[in-house]
C-alpha cells in the first residue's frame, strides 16, 4: 500500500477534519466531507434533508455524486470536480440539483475548503450546501412580474412609459463633452397601416405589428432600445450612433420590414414602414424634444411619398441616403 491508498488518505482526512468536528455541529447548511473518490465521510442532518435522503441511504449510497445530480447552466458532472480539486476554496452560485426523495429541483449554492496532507497532496473537501431553491424561485417570478410591467403585451416591446423614462435617465446620464457619437432616437411609422386592417382585417395588422417587432428585434443590437409608442408606432433609441451610423441602422430597419414576407392566413401583406431620425445634443436636449425632432423627421418622410428614411442632424430634415454615400 503506497502512502497515498485509500484507506490512508481517509484517515489523514479525517485526523484532519477532526478539529472543526464541535463547529460543524451549529452549521444550519447542509455539509459534507468527502474524499477524492467523491466518497462522502462525514455529513449532517440538513445535507439529508437537502439530498432527500435517510442517514442509513447516505452511507449505504456513499458516493456525493449519486446524491445529488448536479448542474450548472448547461453543464453536468464538473462541478463536483471544480469543488473537490480546486487547490483554493471555492464557491459555485446556481447550482441545479434534484431532491430524491421529492424529485423537486433546488438551486443551491456550494462552495468548497479542500484539505491536503502535509506533502500537499490533496486529500478531499469540506463542501457546504445552501439550499437557495426558495429565494431563487420568489426572484424568477419577481424578474417576470416586473418585464411584464414595462412591456407591451402584443408586440413584447417596451411600453411608452418605460422608454420615455429610459430615455430621460440615459439624458441624465450622459454627461461626456465633445464625445465623437451620440444616442440616436428613431420613431418608425407602418405606411398605410390602416389600409392593412380593411382589407385583411384587424387580426392580420395585430399580425403585422408583431411581425414587425420581430424583425426590429432580429436587426437590433442588445444594446439598442425599442419600444411601442402608440398604435403602430414605435420608437427605437440606439447607445451609441454617429450621423452616418444612425442612418445606416435606420435603413436597415426600414429594408428588412419591406423585404419580410408577411403572410397571414395564406395572403401575402406588402408592408413598408417611415422613419425619422435623429442624434441627442445632450446639453440641450429633453426627452420631449429628442421625440418631437425624430416625429417632425418622420412626418417629412411620410410627405415625401413613404417607406423612406429621413434624419434631421439639427440642419432640418434631410434624406438619409445623403449619410449613406459619405
Ligand atoms: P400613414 O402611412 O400616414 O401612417 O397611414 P396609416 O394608415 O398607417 O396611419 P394612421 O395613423 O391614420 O392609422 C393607424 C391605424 O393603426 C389606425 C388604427 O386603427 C390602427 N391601429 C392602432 N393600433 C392598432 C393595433 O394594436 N392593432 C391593429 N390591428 N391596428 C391598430
Ligand atoms: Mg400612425
Ligand atoms: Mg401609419
Amino acid at each position: 500500500m503506497n502512502d497515498h491508498s485509500p484507506l490512508k488518505a481517509d484517515g489523514e482526512l479525517l485526523s484532519l477534519f477532526e478539529n472543526q468536528k464541535d463547529f460543524v455541529r451549529v452549521l444550519i447548511d447542509g455539509f459534507v466531507l468527502v474524499n477524492q473518490s467523491f466518497q462522502v465521510l462525514k455529513f449532517n442532518s440538513a445535507f439529508c434533508q437537502i439530498s432527500g435522503l435517510k442517514a442509513v441511504d447516505v452511507r449505504k449510497i456513499l458516493y456525493l455524486d449519486q446524491m445529488l445530480k448536479l448542474k450548472v447552466g448547461m453543464n453536468e458532472n464538473t462541478v463536483l470536480k471544480d469543488l473537490i480539486f480546486a487547490p483554493t476554496p471555492t464557491r459555485i452560485d446556481e447550482v441545479s440539483a434534484v431532491n430524491l426523495n421529492s424529485e423537486q429541483t433546488l438551486t443551491l449554492i456550494m462552495s468548497s475548503y479542500p484539505y491536503s496532507d502535509s506533502q500537499g497532496e490533496p486529500l478531499g473537501a469540506f463542501i457546504l450546501i445552501r439550499d437557495v431553491t426558495a429565494e431563487s424561485n420568489l426572484q424568477n417570478k419577481y424578474r417576470s412580474k416586473s418585464l411584464e410591467s414595462i412591456t407591451d403585451p402584443l408586440t413584447g416591446l417596451y411600453t411608452r412609459r418605460f422608454f420615455e423614462s429610459y430615455i430621460e435617465k440615459e439624458l441624465a446620464r450622459r454627461t461626456s463633452r465633445n464625445a465623437s457619437s451620440h444616442m440616436a432616437v428613431m420613431m418608425l411609422d407602418l405606411d398605410k397601416f390602416k389600409g392593412i386592417n380593411d382589407k385583411f382585417g384587424h387580426q392580420a395588422g395585430d399580425y403585422v405589428l408583431t411581425e414587425t417587432a420581430r424583425v426590429l428585434r432580429s436587426c437590433a443590437r442588445r444594446s439598442d432600445i425599442i419600444g411601442r409608442y402608440g398604435g403602430e408606432e414605435i420608437l427605437v433609441l440606439i447607445e451609441e450612433a454617429t450621423e452616418k451610423t444612425a442612418a445606416v441602422i435606420a435603413e436597415k430597419f426600414r429594408t428588412a420590414i419591406q423585404n419580410n414576407e408577411y403572410i397571414f392566413l395564406d395572403k401575402r401583406i406588402p408592408v413598408t414602414v417611415s422613419i425619422g431620425v435623429t442624434l441627442a445634443n445632450e446639453f440641450q436636449d429633453t426627452k420631449d424634444s429628442l421625440v418631437k425632432r425624430a416625429d417632425e423627421s418622420l412626418y417629412k418622410a411620410k410627405e415625401l411619398g413613404r417607406n423612406r428614411v429621413i434624419v434631421n442632424y439639427g440642419d432640418g430634415p434631410l434624406s438619409a441616403i445623403k449619410f449613406l454615400k459619405m
